[in-house]
């Protein structure tokens, strides 16, 4: 994959994309541009028989995002193998939003009659796409508990309609973790495909390929651009004929196509992915530490934490833990909203993933239209924190979470 024989993370962020560009420019170009040129009718005619179809229309292609795929794929397929041994090759598609490329999955995957499995304790556009816009289309959802195995082949034998299993780890905001090669065996014995969303863990914690997954997932707005400055989304696949194929076909059709300026940010962004998730990670293993002694906190839930119930997965799957962290206070709704007002480091925000900490309580913000027994099936208390843990010094992020639970209790 790509131009030089590299596989370490920085090498290929830094070197896959640059400096492929007639004119010398040392960073990726933004070719905002909706049409391209033809030299001679000849030409066009070639560039519209061929596989790379890059040159013609962007809702088709753009240079720029070739060269913010060429750097997810070279993620996704670092060290990996295919059959036959030899370097493990994947076709990435660049979307506008991680949305975008979740209705290319489901759609060019799946059709009315047919069956999708996922599970609790998804991203909520996610489950929405699922049970509004899928449903609607004739294609049945089923969310189980898939930790449950038993249940899972009970599930797909009545089922027999089923084309794809979907799968999140870790997710949102509890940090519940899926056995991502466990699902792929019992998907594949049944001829079911699996896709996992590892917008979470990043290509740098966890490689969904090498464990035997045929479609892997991101929202790149989030730790894969860094910086909260674009949305993107990017559906990945192993199959290349079929990626393509039919699902190069859905994607154009469906017209989810990412933006010039927004795949350059991206690509800036994916610079620093490695020194930024270490930096996320070790913040966060700190930060879960500081927590868990604190009087104000009922329970922190961290995948480092041996009580954690999917540690164990987390580990067998995960370079290390994820950068993303939940607590309970003791004080429940009231104590949530005083501690979200207290914080002065601490961003008051939605999303994660960006450089910056941020904090938001679901029970007041991105949950509250679920109802509460709804939500507290998923473990969203009305004293739930979410955090996605920065890069800032740990000693001002700790300073400000001690200032402001003292403000909570
Ligand atoms: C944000 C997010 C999405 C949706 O991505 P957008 O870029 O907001 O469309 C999907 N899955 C997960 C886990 C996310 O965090």
């Amino acid at each position: 994959m790509g131009k030089k024989n590299i596989t370490g993370i920085s090498t290929i962020t830094l070197h896959t994309a640059n400096h492929d560009n007639d004119n010398y420019s040392h960073t990726t170009p933004i070719y905002a541009t909706s049409t391209f040129t033809f030299d001679s009718a000849e030409q066009g005619m070639e560039r519209f028989k061929g596989e790379d179809k890059t040159r013609l229309y962007t809702r088709w292609g753009n240079p720029t995002f070739t060269a913010a795929e060429k750097t997810i794929e070279a993620l996704e397929a670092r060290g990996l193998t295919n059959e036959s041994g030899a370097p493990l090759e994947v076709k990435a598609l660049l979307h506008s939003s991680g949305q975008a490329a979740m209705s290319t999955l489901f759609f060019s995957n799946l059709s009315a009659g047919d069956t999708l499995i996922s599970h609790y304790s998804l991203y909520g556009g996610s489950q929405e796409l699922m049970q509004k816009v899928l449903h609607e289309a004739g294609v049945k959802v089923i969310l189980i508990d898939i930790h449950d195995e038993a249940l899972l082949l009970e599930t797909i034998k009545a089922n027999p309609t089923t084309q794809l299993i979907h799968l999140e780890t870790p997710a949102n905001p509890t940090l519940q973790c899926v056995d991502i090669e466990a699902i792929c065996k019992i998907a594949h014995a049944h001829g079911i495909k699996v896709s996992v969303d590892n917008t979470v863990a990043t290509p740098y914690l966890q490689q969904p390929f090498a464990l035997g997954a045929d479609f892997v997932f991101h929202s790149a707005t989030k730790f894969l651009n860094g910086h909260g400055s674009a949305l993107n989304g990017v559906l990945l696949g192993k199959d290349l004929e079929f990626m393509h194929t039919k699902v190069w076909k859905w994607h154009v059709l469906l017209g989810g196509n990412s933006n010039a300026f927004d795949a350059y940010l991206l690509i800036q962004g994916m610079k620093t992915l490695e020194l930024r998730m270490e930096k996320h990670c070790s913040n966060a293993e700190k930060v879960a530490h500081f927590l868990q002694q604190h009087p104000a906190i009922a329970k922190v839930n961290y995948t480092g934490f041996t009580t954690h119930p999917h540690h164990t997965i987390a580990k067998k799957q995960m370079k290390q833990h994820a950068p993303l962290i939940s607590f309970e206070l003791k004080g429940g709704i009231e104590a949530g909203k005083k501690f979200i007002d207290a914080v002065e480091v601490c961003t008051r925000a939605v999303s994660l993933g960006t450089v910056d900490t941020l904090v938001s309580h679901p029970a007041s913000m991105t949950h509250m239209s679920i109802p509460k027994t709804e939500r507290e099936k998923y473990g969203i208390t009305d004293g739930l924190i979410r955090m996605s843990v920065g890069i800032e010094n740990i000693e001002d992020l700790e300073a400000d979470l001690a200032q402001a639970l003292e403000k909570s209790i």
